[in-house]
């Protein structure tokens, strides 16, 4: 059966990480979002972990803020702890 990556979820700091490897890059040697204002990268780690629920944490996501993928990185964790 396929889970929905919540915070609390075991897998989630390897989530966290990646996204936060993957999403900044250095231009000019200046650091840059490639957060192109959706949940593209989001998705493809979600996709890479496996026996993860795509569709149903993408939509957890949004409802906990992270729009999209620098929202993701700014708000899940923070609004699901307050919740
Ligand atoms: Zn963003």
């Amino acid at each position: 059966m396929k889970e929905v990556l919540t915070p609390s979820h075991k897998l989630w700091p390897t989530f966290r990480k990646k996204l936060g490897d993957i999403i900044t890059i250095y231009v000019d040697e200046k650091l840059h979002s490639r957060c192109k204002g959706d949940l593209a990268l989001t998705t493809d780690i979600l996709q890479s972990l496996g026996n993860i629920d795509v569709k149903e944490t993408v939509i957890l996501f949004k409802e906990l803020g992270g729009n999209c993928d620098c929202g993701v990185l700014l708000n899940v964790a923070k609004s699901f702890n307050n919740k």
